[in-house]
């Protein structure tokens, strides 16, 4: 096999001697055999809207329960979240289904208070490279899922686990979300070579973001089921019940519905590579 190597100067975040890491989240275990579902809404947008999502992909055999309450937006005009108000929300969807929450902080200032609330603090594509964020989830108590930026090569993704991991928190996803490129039909394009190479070159977890990668609810399932032959620990997909009316990101969403077939299409794929959902 041909070697690929990163910058020598990427310490902690590749294999090295060491075991794959094993991320836990409650009673959910990113990393090992068993797949890690994400699912929920793009963002929160009010209480019935999330539980009953939450209670749907629960039952559908999702492992944990994502929602947007502090939005990155490309302009200031869209729907910016719930805010605290989200976060809320989000503590009694778990409290109710038991299911742990994923939710994104989008400033420092907010690092303390999105983890008092959230299982995981998501760190989007757009602050990849915010180092002073990096520097603060390093200090947290709660697992970092870290996306990859739209523009970001693999080992400036690894450079930014490396803050994370640097400052002491080694509970650290990886989550492929899609690059730009040329192509204008999709979103974004979904880059699953990522997969094996990081798993090759990175101890840590990797999982993939089918919602944003393909920007259409229609690629989602294909593109979920390649992820998972591709050998990722998991998914993170977006599911609203009603994506026509949804505030953001409502072309990508899969229905409750959508969401429930796709879980039972995925099985065979996990079965085939050795793994289960
Ligand atoms: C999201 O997960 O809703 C999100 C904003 O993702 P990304 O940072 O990958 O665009
Ligand atoms: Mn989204």
């Amino acid at each position: 096999m041909s070697r690929i190597a990163v910058s020598s100067s990427i310490k902690l975040a590749v294999r090295g001697d060491r075991p794959d890491t094993i991320v836990k989240v409650g009673n959910v275990d990113v990393g090992g055999n068993i797949l890690a579902v994400i699912a929920g809404p793009c963002s929160v947008e009010s209480g019935p809207q999330l539980i009953e999502t939450a209670r749907s992909v629960k039952e559908s055999g999702a492992h944990m329960l994502r929602g947007g309450a502090f939005k990155p937006r490309t302009l200031p005009y869209s729907f910016q979240g719930l805010g605290v108000e989200g976060l809320k929300l989000l503590a009694e969807a778990r409290a109710e289904t038991g299911l742990p929450v994923v939710t994104e902080v989008l400033a420092i200032e907010d690092v303390e208070l999105v983890e008092r609330y959230a299982d995981v603090l998501q760190i989007g594509a757009r602050n990849m490279q915010n180092y002073p964020l990096l520097r603060r989830v390093g200090e947290a108590h709660k697992p970092v899922l870290l996306k990859r930026g739209l523009s970001a090569t693999i080992e400036e993704w690894l450079g930014s686990a490396e803050y994370i991991l640097n400052g002491g928190n080694w509970n650290v996803i990886l989550c492929e979300r899609g690059i730009r490129t040329f192509e204008p039909l999709t979103r974004f394009t979904l880059d699953l070579s990522a997969v094996p190479l990081v798993k090759h070159i990175s101890h840590l977890p990797i999982i993939v973001d089918p919602s944003h990668g393909t920007g259409h609810s229609s690629l989602v399932p294909a593109m979920s089921k390649a992820a998972v032959a591709s050998g990722a620990d998991g998914l993170l997909m977006e599911v609203h019940p009603d994506p026509a009316k949804a505030l953001s990101d409502g072309a990508q969403s899969l229905n409750l519905d959508a969401f429930r077939t796709l879980m039972r299409d995925l099985k065979p794929v996990a079965e085939a590579v050795g793994r289960r959902l």
